[in-house]
């Protein structure tokens, strides 16, 4: 029997959280471990982090340059996000998709609403909540990548993130990393093999079937 599991449907899987909930570790590891797994890097107005690498965190563009992205169609999404721009573009998810890959967002809940109404069947929604958000401030602090008012900002918004926890199809709490982990690559596992993504099982079974024993 072939070893081939192809053709297969790809997962959409977006991962939403407060910033500091330690949804972008949590992202890093599941690309790490599954190489199938293909991150949708963002558009963003933002400026860049110390410590950030363009076009592998972020395609960092002016303002200008994102609303002609807008005009052109190209993002599956896009939203306002603490003062700034951020999309999706289009263009790679269909090429991954097409190749039967799975695509892995890192995005806010406008977003996984967004993606969800236009691919159904493909997206699945994770949403990953803080123990506190006492310990979600001390996360950013700690991480002091972010101006003391840029941080208030975050924590102010991270409550209206959490309202929309309700939305998703899978919450889970992050206290503990390889808890959390292990939660969120079951999710993944789970989702890559359900039935209608496997298209490849019919020739499969055929093949089986028709086997001489
Ligand atoms: P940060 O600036 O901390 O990297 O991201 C701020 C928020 O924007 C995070 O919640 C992140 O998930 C979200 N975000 C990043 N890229 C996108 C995107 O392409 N679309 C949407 N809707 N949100 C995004």
């Amino acid at each position: 029997m072939s070893n081939d599991r192809t053709p297969r449907r790809g997962v959409l899987l977006i991962v939403a959280s407060p910033s500091g909930a330690g949804k972008t570790s949590l992202c890093r590891r599941l690309m790490a471990d599954h190489g199938g797994l293909e991150l949708s890097i963002s558009m963003t107005t933002r400026a860049i982090r110390p410590g950030e690498v363009a076009d592998r965190d972020y395609h960092f563009v002016s303002d200008d340059e994102f609303q002609a992205l807008i005009d052109a169609d190209a993002f599956l999404e896009w939203a306002h996000v603490h003062g700034a721009r951020y999309g999706s573009p289009r263009a790679p998810i269909d090429k991954a998709l097409s190749e039967g890959r799975d695509v892995l967002f890192d995005i806010d809940w406008q977003g996984a609403r967004d993606v969800a109404t236009k691919c159904p069947d493909d997206a699945v929604r994770v949403f990953i909540l803080p123990p506190s958000l006492e310990e979600l401030r001390r996360r950013l602090v700690t991480r002091s990548q972010d101006a003391d008012a840029v941080i208030e900002r975050r924590i102010a918004n991270a409550k209206g993130e959490i309202q929309h926890c309700g939305e998703f199809d899978y919450v889970f709490v992050n206290d503990d990393f390889d808890r959390s982990y292990a939660e969120l690559a079951h999710i993944y596992h789970a989702e890559r093999s359900r039935r209608f993504r496997n298209t490849w099982v019919d020739a499969y079974r055929e093949t089986l079937l028709a086997e001489a024993v």
